[in-house]
């Protein structure tokens, strides 16, 4: 979904306060009738005018005839919902508030259940803005007849996209304190999360390496290191690993010791160092605990993804069997190990959110990037993750307004 910035610099206070009523309203109204947007925002005059603008700025949408006023509509309970667009302007706003945004730029990124941009902060540094999108997709994949995913009330992707970049948030930061290598976590509000903008490709746009046996140890191991933190990233794969170029590090030969061949050679040394690949991990709505009930599934499939891609892509196969599950399991044994999945429980991401968030994300048929890649033709994309890739059954917000109007009719 584009992310349309225009309407940001002329939006008044009162603009601001009226679509901050539309979405406190919206957590608990499928339809927020139009008195109630006035009596939370508290304007007196010119709610009209405010919510003219919004709605001309597709930020919030009329809906007519509201269900539970079927019988005795009247021209005045017609209401008004959040659309993404409005929620997306509100994280926006606040990012800008905050200083953590200052612009807009290219969109670098279009998951299923996601849109990337690139950003700046006010002093012009380069970050990602992720917004969540739980539920933009084909609602034909619905595999439960749950109350909230029939009604497809606005409360529940807004609160559920919430979900998501709060618990990729939690992790990002939690990982990172541990020294995994991940993007720097800057911000979350609302659905959005701003991180570090990492100068590299998905493995998957990677034909050749050097070393793959070098790289599979590498990500082997942090699979491993993951585990013995006590968590499984459940969707690691070539989408989800970008690989940063890193000059190798400079070895501190004093010159007496060179031998005679580098004391020739500095220059080009210097012109050609050894380029050492370091892979960065992304994408964290799919995390789960190491005692999650199906934790072996999970771990199995992050080992037997990254081995497939490394079979087809690089014609790499390991000599070692596993890693396993057991062993892995068997790294949180015994006294003092630090359990991340633990910690952010504690620390924002409480273990009832995560169960909401997992059983809406099972219901509405959410699972992950390794479906692309058990999906597509393996050599032939090369591009996924990127603007214009975007899986066939994305639907438009237009369409899902229509569906969504149409329960109300
Ligand atoms: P999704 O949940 O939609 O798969 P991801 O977090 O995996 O979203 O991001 C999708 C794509 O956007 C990635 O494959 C990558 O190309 C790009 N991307 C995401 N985060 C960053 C980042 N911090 N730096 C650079 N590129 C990124
Ligand atoms: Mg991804």
């Amino acid at each position: 979904m584009k992310l349309d910035t225009k309407a940001l610099r002329y939006l008044t206070n009162d603009d601001w306060r009226v679509l901050t009523a539309v979405e406190t309203g919206s957590r608990n109204h499928e339809v927020v009738p139009t008195s109630l947007i006035g009596s939370i925002s508290g304007s007196k005059g010119g709610l009209q005018r405010c919510i003219s603008t919004l709605a001309k700025a597709n930020l919030i949408a009329k809906v007519k005839n509201a269900k539970s006023n079927l019988h005795r509509a009247k021209k005045k309970d017609d209401g008004y919902r959040l659309t993404y667009g409005g929620l997306d302007y509100l994280a926006l706003h606040a990012h800008q508030k905050h200083a953590t945004v200052y612009s807009v730029g290219n969109q670098i990124g279009v998951g299923k259940e996601s849109d990337i941009f690139v950003v700046a902060d006010p002093a012009g540094k380069q970050l990602v803005l992720k917004i969540h999108r739980l539920g933009r997709i084909s609602f034909r994949t619905v595999k439960s007849n749950r109350d909230y995913l029939r009604k497809r009330s606005s409360g529940s992707w807004m609160y559920m996209s919430r979900l998501a970049a709060v618990k990729e948030f939690t992790f990002m930061k939690a990982l990172a304190g541990q020294g995994l290598p991940v993007p720097e976590a800057v911000a979350q509000n609302r659905h959005t999360i701003v991180m570090g903008l990492v100068d590299a490709f998905p493995l998957r746009q990677i034909s050749e390496v050097p070393d793959p046996a070098r790289l599979y140890a590498e990500l082997m191991e942090m699979i491993l290191r993951l585990a013995g933190l006590g968590l499984i990233h459940g969707d690691f794969n070539e989408f989800n690993i970008l690989i940063k170029e890193e000059k190798e590090e400079e070895r501190e030969v004093p010159a007496a010791d060179r031998t005679d061949a580098e004391q020739q050679q500095p220059q080009q040394q210097q012109q050609n160092p050894p380029i050492k690949l370091v892979p960065i991990l992304i994408d964290f709505p799919q995390m789960v605990s190491i005692d999650h009930p199906n934790a072996d599934f999970y771990f199995d499939r992050d080992v037997s993804c990254i081995k497939r891609f490394f079979e087809r892509r690089f014609h790499f196969r390991s000599d070692e069997p596993g890693p396993h599950f057991a062993e892995a399991k068997a790294q949180l044994r015994g006294g003092d190990v630090k359990r991340l999945d633990v910690e952010v429980e504690a620390s924002g991401f409480s273990r009832k959110m995560a169960r909401e968030l997992e059983a809406y994300m099972q219901d509405v048929g959410v699972d992950g990037d390794h479906q692309d890649v058990t999906n597509e033709e393996e050599e032939g994309g090369g591009g996924g993750g990127s603007v214009g890739s975007g899986p066939e059954e994305l639907e438009d917000e237009d369409e899902d307004e229509d569906a969504l109007d149409k329960t109300h009719s």
